[in-house]
This record gives structure tokens, C-alpha cells and sequence, in this order.
């Protein structure tokens, strides 16, 4: 049966739902405070690399990441069919490099668990890695290769989801202000800063680092916090990268409008979007150890953006615990973008009353309540 869902939020994770939900015959509202992809999701570098983002032992965050990846493909597809807009989208792979003769434990370590899930990943010599990227600092002493990491430009697939979010008949407003719940869960309405009201038989939560915010009218607590992430790009360098480089202190990008881009730091600074000198400097002096042509140059842009960080580091994903109207899809920190689709198609699942794909308990929005 066709549902009326509001999503507050307009970042990817909103427009992939909204999207999906629309795609499935539902009928969809998408609420946003100020411009569509105009937070942590346009400022994304775009990178699509759980391989590379998560060292640890394989969780449920890491069975997430990676059955997103794996539907990129397709989700891609649709997006640029639905929007008739195309986008950047990069399979490059990835040489995640180390530059530390301690670090080859952490090789093997990686591997051995990635290989339980059948990730592609090769073990590189210092030679092998400047066979493939021939920029790369000498000091490099191993990597590994990971050829399903691909990349995409993140503000143009921005643009692309909410033109294939219009095409397809969902309705859109912006510049809203803050969107809030007006009376109690059950009611499903909300109301805007210009006193707006919308009903609907299901809300999904989508407002990113701005989760928190909800907590008092939801009873529950969302330990959501934004984490700025500066980030810089350059451009007119002689030479490109192959692949994503990717390395304990940052990655390095190169994008087909020939800039390379570099990010990103992890600050406290509550709601501001500054880039700021220190983080910037801190950037670049990096940057330049592990690609020696930067030294003599400066990045051309520089930019900010809130990542929606959680106290554990995983994502809200689910139902509110009393009520099946209020379906949460925040908190997704460093890889939003990463997990666009699987978000999306989870959400509109649990608008169709269906099972998840992946196992959801490890983000129980509950999880922090007592
Ligand atoms: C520098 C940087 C680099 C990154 N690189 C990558 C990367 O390479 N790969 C990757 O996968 N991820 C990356 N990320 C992380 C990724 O950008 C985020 O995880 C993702 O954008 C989160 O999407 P979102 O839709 O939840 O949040 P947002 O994009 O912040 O969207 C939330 C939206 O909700 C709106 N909103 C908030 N409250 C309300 C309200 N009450 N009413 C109405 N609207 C509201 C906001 O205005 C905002 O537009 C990066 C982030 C940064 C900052």
C-alpha cells in the first residue's frame, strides 16, 4: 500500500531515500532547512572505500559499508538514468600506502580478515607502488591495492539525485528552517520555521549532524555531534593520480575536472563551517610528504563541512522504539556517501514493513537509551 512520507533532510541521505521510497510508489515530502546538498554531503570528497576507511575487525558497520558498495554500481545507474544528469563516477581502486616498516603487521592483519569477505586486495612492494602511482613519495614502504574502491564528485551526484528526486514526482521545499515535530510521535506532523504544517503516515529522520536536535521531542537519546572535516583541492599540476591514494593521515584524489583533492581533517568546532588556517596548513604539509610535486604549491580551494558523528561511530538506523511511524537514518559520520544506497533501500524496506538486508541491531536508534 502507498504511504505518505516526510523525510526532513536534504543531504544524500534524504535524497536517496526520498528517491527510493518515491522510486517504490510511495508518495514522498522532502523538508530541508536550507539548500538541497547544501551541508556535509556537498562538501564530501566522494571517496567509496571501506576497505580502506575501517582497520578494525569486521562489524556490522563494515557488512553495511560493504553491501552499499556493492550496490553502487546499479544505484548509479539509476540515479544518472532518473536525473538525465551524468556524474563522475571512478572504479579507479585504491593504494593505500604505509610509511612505517612497523605498519606491514597491519597489512597482514587487514588481510587476513578482508579476505573472509572476499575483498580484492593485493599486497604491494615500495616498487609496485610507484609502478602504479609514479608521484609517490620514496618514503612509502608498502601498500595494498584494493581495485573495487571507485570514487565519485560528490556535488555533481548531489545535483543528480535531486533532479531524479523531482523527475520522478517527489516534492521538495527548501529554505524551510528548522522542521520540527508538532505534537506527538504518533500524529506524524511537523511544522516549519514559516509555520508550515505536514502530515504523513511515516517521518524519516535525515538531518545529520543536526540529529541531536530531536532528542527532546523524540524521549529518546541521540548522541549525534558534528565533526568538521577541512578539505582542499589543487590544480593545474602537471600530473594526475591513477587511484585513490589513501594513508593513515589522509587521502588524495584526483578528479576529472583536473583538480586533486585532499582531505580531510576530524575538529571540534561545533556548528562552524570555517576552514581554518591551522587545519589547512596541517593539510598541506601532509599532503606534500606523500606527494613531493606539491611541495611548491598551494591548494586553490579550500572548504568545510559537518560530518554527523555518533558516539559510537555507527550510524541510527531503524524504527523509534514506540513507534513504527518514525523511522531514523542519521549519524552516518565519514561514509555517508558510501552508504547512500543500502540506506535508502533499508529505509524503504522498513516503510514496507520487510525485513532489513543487513542486520540492524547494532544501530538500534534505542541503543544509547536507558
Ligand atoms: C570534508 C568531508 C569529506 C567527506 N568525504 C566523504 C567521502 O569521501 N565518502 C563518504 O562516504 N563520506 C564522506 N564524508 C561524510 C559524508 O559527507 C556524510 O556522512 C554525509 O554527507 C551525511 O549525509 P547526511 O544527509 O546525513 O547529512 P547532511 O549532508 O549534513 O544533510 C543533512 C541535511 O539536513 C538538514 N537539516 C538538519 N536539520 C533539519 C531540520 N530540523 N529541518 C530541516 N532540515 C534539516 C540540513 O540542512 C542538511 O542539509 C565527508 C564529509 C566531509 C565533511
Amino acid at each position: 500500500m502507498s504511504k505518505k512520507i516526510i523525510v526532513i533532510g536534504a543531504g544524500v541521505i534524504g535524497l536517496s531515500t526520498a528517491l527510493e521510497c518515491q522510486m517504490r510508489g510511495h508518495e514522498v515530502i522532502l523538508l530541508e532547512k536550507g539548500k538541497c546538498g547544501g551541508q556535509a554531503s556537498g562538501a564530501a570528497a566522494g571517496l567509496l572505500a571501506p576497505f580502506s576507511e575501517i582497520e578494525e575487525d569486521p562489524d556490522d558497520f563494515f557488512t553495511l559499508c560493504l553491501s552499499s558498495l556493492r550496490l553502487f554500481s546499479k544505484w548509479k545507474d539509476l540515479v544518472m538514468t532518473e536525473s538525465n544528469h551524468s556524474f563522475e563516477y571512478t572504479t579507479s581502486g585504491t593504494v593505500h600506502a604505509y610509511f612505517h616498516e612497523a605498519d606491514m603487521l597491519k597489512i597482514e592483519m587487514r588481510m587476513n580478515w578482508q579476505k573472509k569477505f572476499q575483498v580484492k586486495a593485493e599486497k604491494l612492494t615500495a616498487k609496485q607502488i610507484r609502478t602504479l602511482e609514479p608521484s609517490l613519495s620514496q618514503d612509502a614502504v608498502a601498500g595494498l591495492y584494493y581495485p573495487e574502491e571507485s570514487h565519485l564528485y560528490a556535488p555533481d551526484y548531489l545535483i543528480a539525485l535531486e533532479k531524479a528526486c523531482e523527475n520522478i514526482g517527489v516534492t521538495i521545499h527548501e529554505n524551510c528552517g528548522k522542521v520540527m515535530l508538532e505534537n506527538e510521535l504518533e500524529r506524524c506532523t511537523v511544522k516549519d520555521e514559516h509555520g508550515n504544517r505536514y502530515s504523513g503516515d511515516i517521518i524519516v529522520l535525515c538531518s545529520g549532524a543536526w540529529s541531536n536536535e530531536w532528542e527532546k521531542y523524540l524521549n529518546l537519546a541521540i548522541p549525534v555531534f558534528p565533526i568538521r572535516g577541512q578539505i582542499c583541492a589543487y590544480d593545474q599540476l602537471d600530473k594526475h593520480l591513477n587511484h585513490i591514494v589513501y594513508t593513515s593521515q589522509g587521502y588524495l584524489v584526483s578528479k576529472a575536472n583536473n583538480t586533486l583533492v585532499c582531505g580531510a581533517s576530524e575538529d571540534i568546532a561545533g556548528f562552524n563551517t570555517a576552514p581554518t588556517i591551522k587545519g589547512i596548513e596541517r593539510l598541506k604539509n601532509w599532503n606534500s610528504q606523500v606527494l613531493p610535486m606539491l611541495r611548491s604549491k598551494a591548494p586553490f580551494s579550500k572548504w568545510a563541512g559537518l560530518r554527523p558523528a555518533t558516539q559510537d561511530g555507527f550510524p541510527f538506523i531503524g524504527h523509534h522504539p514506540n513507534s513504527e511511524n518514525f523511522i531514523f537514518a542519521c549519524g552516518h559520520y565519514r561514509n555517508g556517501i558510501l552508504l547512500s544506497p543500502i540506506t535508502a533501500n533499508i529505509v524503504a524496506d522498513l516503510v514496507e514493513g520487510k525485513k532489513s538486508v543487513v542486520p540492524l541491531e547494532a544501530f538500534a536508534p534505542d541503543r544509547f537509551t536507558y
